[in-house]
This record gives structure tokens, sequence and C-alpha cells, in this order.
């Protein structure tokens, strides 16, 4: 099994290389979607939550306050570090026991926070999408409704370009079309594996 790590920055055309590898074949791990189960009613994720920051970070009818939490963390660092120890060992053992569950040839670990979360020492190979800051935030405002000033936050609180580059085997440039990314992708498939 070739373990491919892959990320980028906000807006950069992370989830639609991601879409184009699953076309060929690859099974896609979505961490996003992993952040979302680790912390469902019932996981132990949860709960360690509720403990850490009260009561208020839960709905009623169980579920986490997403917002509650999130103005919590998104001005106190240290609050952060203390959800993040509590999330992110979740996540990578849910992720590890879906990798287990396939036995695809290719396994894409989609992950925005690869390089945040140093996951991407435990993969064979690093894809990291890249556009320059201007162009994110024109697809960011554009493309997904956020003011440029809220584009912009998101991505100063992300890795910088140049952490992603340090750790990338192959820097994926999408700022031409997305017809130009499909046949860069398409590329980068054939050479994955030697097809
Ligand atoms: P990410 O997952 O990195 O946040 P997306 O793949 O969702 O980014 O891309 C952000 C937006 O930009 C989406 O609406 C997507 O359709 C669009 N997009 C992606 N690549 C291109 C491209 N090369 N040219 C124009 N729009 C693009």
């Amino acid at each position: 099994m070739l373990r491919v790590g892959l990320t980028g920055g906000i807006g950069s055309g992370k989830s639609t290389v991601s879409a184009l590898l699953r076309d060929h074949g690859a099974v896609v791990i979505d961490y996003d979607q992993l952040a979302r189960e680790v912390v469902e009613p019932g996981a132990p994720a949860l709960s360690a939550i509720a403990e850490r920051f009260g009561p208020d970070v839960l709905a009623a009818d169980g579920t986490l306050n997403r917002p509650a939490l999130g103005s919590i963390v998104f001005t106190d660092e240290q609050a952060r570090r203390d959800l993040e120890a509590i999330t992110h060992p979740a996540i990578r053992e849910l992720a590890h026991r879906r990798e287990q569950e396939t036995d695809a040839a290719v396994v894409v670990h989609d992950n925005p926070l690869l390089v945040e979360m140093g996951a991407h020492e435990h993969c064979d190979v690093v894809l990291v999408v890249d556009v320059p800051e201007d162009v994110q935030v024109q697809r960011l405002v554009n493309l997904r409704g956020m003011t440029e000033a809220e584009a912009r936050a998101r991505m100063a609180a992300q890795a910088s370009r140049n952490d992603r580059a340090a750790v990338a085997d192959h820097v994926i440039d999408n700022s031409g079309s997305e017809a130009e990314l499909a046949g860069t992708v398409g590329g980068l498939w054939a050479q994955l594996t030697d097809s």
C-alpha cells in the first residue's frame, strides 16, 4: 500500500485534488470527516472536551456546540493546544483503523492539518496543493462566500506555504485552470503507480 499525504491551505484546491485521486482509484481518508466523527455523542473525546472546557460547549441535545468551543480556542492558544491534545490522537487512531479496513493500492490521507499534526512523517509521499495567497483569497471570496478578512484570518491560523512546501515531495501548482489541475494530477498518478 502506498500511503499518500495530501494537504494545502484553505481554498488551495485540496478537495478538488482529493476527488481527482479518488477518480483514479485511490481510497481517500477525509480528516475533516474524522474530526467530526471523533466528537460525536458517545465518543470519548467529546466527554474529555466537556470535562476540560465545561458543559457550555455541549448543546442541549448532547452534541458539540462548535461556535461555543470555537470562540474559546480561537483566542486562547493554550486552550487550542489542550483541544488538539484530545482530538488529534483520536483522529490518528481512527485514520489508522480506516487504513487497516482497506486493501487499496493507494490510500490518500486528505488532511488540512497534515503538517500541523506531524502526520506527514507517516506518509510515503506528501503532496501539497499550492496557490499564491491572493488566488486563495479570491477563490474563498468568490466561490465560498467569505469576506476577504475572514479568508485571511483562516489562512493566518494555518501552517504557512513555506512550512508545507518544506515537507512536500510534490508541490501541485493550482494557479491555472481546473483542466490543467486534472492533467497534473493524472501525470502524478501515473508516476506514483507506475501506470
Ligand atoms: P480546499 O479543499 O483546498 O479548501 P477546494 O478544492 O474546495 O479547496 O477549492 C476551493 C474552490 O476553488 C472550490 O470552489 C473549487 O471548485 C475551486 N477551484 C479549485 N481549483 C480551481 C482552479 N484551478 N481554478 C478555479 N477554481 C478552482
